[in-house]
């Protein structure tokens, strides 16, 4: 079954002769002479899956030069023409949903029935939403001295670089190749070092729907080399990532001295509280999925259950039952629900966090071992139960299929918990009470707020964090502004007056 989806790879992304996967720079493959290539590993058999360009000097050059001029062009283009072709792309995301969807599977062993279709419609979807914004910008008129007219125009910043993590690869970079387009900018994309496959494809597909050579360019590599030459590259006007709060504040740092715009879309520790008066059954479903969907790697997963203490022990058997459910394994099985993790770099780390947990005398729910497969990055779900708010289980985002359950007492203990860590991108809420939702909607220290559902996204709700969980925020038209930089613009009428 590898040996089909590596032909599938080679056929999607036509090239054929090549035994290496190449960068995509200028509307056309690229072998990526100037770096090394890397290996891209398969985190379901933990074995080497592809090798991949990387891009050098040389390639990063080639691209910005490409970009350019490809978004002088662009931006002349009338905003209708530009939507029809963002709506093209998402066509061809259809229509080559099942390759696109498999590559994500492959390399982030995130499972197929996460990937396609839900991944593939989501990315579809946002190229939809801003497809029906191009040709929707406005400036305004602003009403000053009498004899004087004053507009304000909206540009593009011009070049958009783009920095992407593994955990969700095409909807990240859907998230970020979207509206920069709208907003007539052209993008260079590097996508996280673990996951190098869709985005590639995601540029052949936009190509072959008529986005012109030099729009989007994807190169491969490190972090260390690729992205941060992108941060430092004067011709780069944006950067847009997402990624961990250590790296995104240090991109922050890094465009702060360089004076560019950013938008940082970071880590969480998102709570997810229940209260007595919740549907437990519902809520116990919606947590389930929340902490362990793609094995917990979502920056939004509800990774700290607060718990009102009368319904603990009755909602925790309710978990634990569905935990016991949950079928882990090969993420290319359609019956798979969670896959493996990462790396094995990843796994070391979950389970240096998880015997440090031990070590600090938590105890974890008995659960029912499941069934792993011998090879890859594979994890039991582990539930800490009576974790002390400030205990690091409840603090930092593990990134793996970690529960830590807090009780509580009444709402001030309930609201105080949910904000008592540095991070700020979600909270989610379970009760009937209206009033108490009201509250929390109000009170909670988040850019996201989830009553009575979890993980509802739509290309119009802007997303983004508070405090360490980012800058700016992405999707919804408020993500438009955040890629234009603004003009205004004086006219004298008559003789000019001091
Ligand atoms: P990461 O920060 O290690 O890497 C993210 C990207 O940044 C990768 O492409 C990496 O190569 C690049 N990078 C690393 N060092 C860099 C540097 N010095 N300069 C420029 N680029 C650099 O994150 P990860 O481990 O790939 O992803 C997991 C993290 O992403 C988690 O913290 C998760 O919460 C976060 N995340 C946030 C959101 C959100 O929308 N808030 C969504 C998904 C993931």
């Amino acid at each position: 079954a590898l040996k089909d989806h590596v032909a599938l790879l080679n056929d999607s992304l036509a090239a054929p002769t090549s035994k290496t996967v190449p960068l995509w720079i200028n509307g056309d493959w690229h072998d990526g002479t100037s770096a090394a290539p890397m290996p891209c590993i398969d985190p379901t058999l933990g074995a080497p899956l592809v090798d991949v360009a990387t891009a050098g000097t040389e390639e990063i050059a080639a691209a910005v030069k490409a970009a350019e001029v490809a978004q002088l062009a662009w931006w002349a283009m009338d905003g209708q023409d530009r939507a029809r072709i963002l709506r093209r792309i998402a066509d061809g995301i259809r229509q080559h949903a099942r390759a696109l969807g498999s590559l994500d599977t492959l390399d982030a062993g995130r499972p197929i029935r996460d990937t396609v279709p839900r991944d593939t419609e989501r990315a579809a979807r946002i190229f939809e939403f801003f497809a029906g914004t191009t040709d929707r910008l406005r400036g305004a008129a602003v009403p000053v001295q009498p004899g004087r007219s004053n507009t304000i125009e909206y540009e593009p910043i011009g070049l958009v670089g783009a920095i992407t993590p593994w955990n969700y690869p095409l909807t990240n970079a859907a998230g970020k190749i979207a509206p920069a387009l709208a907003t007539g900018n052209a993008v260079i994309l590097k996508p996280a070092e673990e996951s190098p496959l869709s985005a590639l494809m995601l540029a052949w597909v936009a190509h072959q729907a008529g986005l012109p050579a030099g729009m989007l360019n994807v190169l491969n590599g490190t972090g260390a080399s690729v992205g941060a030459e992108l941060v430092a590259h004067p011709a780069i006007g944006k950067i847009s990532f997402t990624g961990s709060t250590s790296v995104g504040r240090l991109i922050g740092a890094r465009a702060g001295t360089a004076l560019k715009s950013v938008t940082l879309e970071l880590g969480g520790k998102t709570g997810f509280l229940v209260f007595a008066d919740a549907d437990l059954e519902t809520a116990a479903d919606a947590l389930v999925f929340s902490a362990f969907n793609n094995a917990g790697q979502t920056c939004t997963a509800g990774s700290r259950l607060l718990v009102e203490a009368s319904v603990a022990d009755r909602f925790l058997a309710l978990v634990a039952a569905r935990i016991a459910a949950l079928r882990i394994g090969d993420p290319l099985d359609p019956d798979t629900q969670i896959g493996p993790v990462i790396s094995s770099r990843h796994l070391a780390e979950i389970l240096r966090r998880l015997s440090e947990a031990e070590g600090s005398g938590l105890t974890s729910l008995d659960l029912p071992a499941h069934d792993l497969p011998d090879q890859g990055y594979f994890l039991q779900p582990t539930v800490y139960t009576g974790v002390d708010p400030a205990n690091a289980i409840a603090q930092d985002e593990i990134f793996g299929p970690v529960l830590s359950v807090t009780t509580f007492h009444g709402d001030d203990a309930a609201l105080a918990i949910a904000n008592g860590t540095p991070y700020g991108l979600a909270t989610t809420v379970w009760t009937t009470d209206l009033n108490r939702a009201r509250r929390f909607s109000r009170e909670a220290q988040s850019g996201i707020v989830w009553i009575n559902t979890a993980h509802s996204l739509h290309p119009g709700s802007p997303y983004g964090g508070y405090k360490q969980s980012g800058l700016g925020v992405e999707m919804g038209q408020e993500a438009i502004q955040q890629h234009m930089r603004i003009k205004t613009i004086w006219i004298e009428d008559g003789k000019w007056v001091s």
